[in-house]
């Protein structure tokens, strides 16, 4: 399962298949993490370094986050893709199909004066979050899309 979880100027990425239950990220910040709640990650209890500081005690990575640099990333299921903007303007997408086998994510941008802020991986993840929820397969035909989805 991969969920990505966003607000102020920090998006945090969780990959259950990492993810050993060590609970470091519960005693480093136990208001933004309770794995009795659901979701489970709240990131509007505590500030912004408590969640950072946390999520870098993660022994597996399973919990890892990036500061959003303003972006935000919106689900466009109709026209089957998840955008990211910045102050209104359009600065990547990433495009899937849907097809018989599942959801094939064929093509991920960003603009070149944006990359380097975790903006593709942010589009990717929204997609996988959005198509494990319907219950669908993703088949990663796009590189970048196959790297997030191996973890990497
Ligand atoms: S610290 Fe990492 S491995 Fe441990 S419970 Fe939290 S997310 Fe899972």
């Amino acid at each position: 399962m991969h969920r990505l979880y966003e607000y102020g100027d920090i998006a945090v990425f969780w990959d259950s298949e990492k993810c050993r239950h060590a609970k470091m990220c519960v005693t480093g910040s136990p208001k933004t993490f309770d794995i009795q709640r659901r979701p489970w990650i709240d990131l509007t209890k505590a500030p912004t370094m408590e969640i950072w500081q946390a999520i870098e005690k993660c022994p597996t990575k399973a919990l890892t986050c990036v500061y959003t640099h303003e972006a935000t990333i919106e689900l466009d299921l109709n026209n089957c893709r998840s955008v990211a903007y910045i102050s209104g303007k359009q600065v990547g997408e990433c495009d899937f199909r849907r097809t018989e086998d599942g959801w094939a994510i064929y093509h991920t941008e960003v603009l070149p004066e944006y990359e380097g802020k975790s903006i593709a991986k942010r589009l990717v993840y929204r997609l996988l979050e959005a198509a494990e929820k319907e219950g669908m397969k993703v088949i990663p035909v796009c590189s970048y899309a196959a790297k997030v989805l191996s973890g990497k």
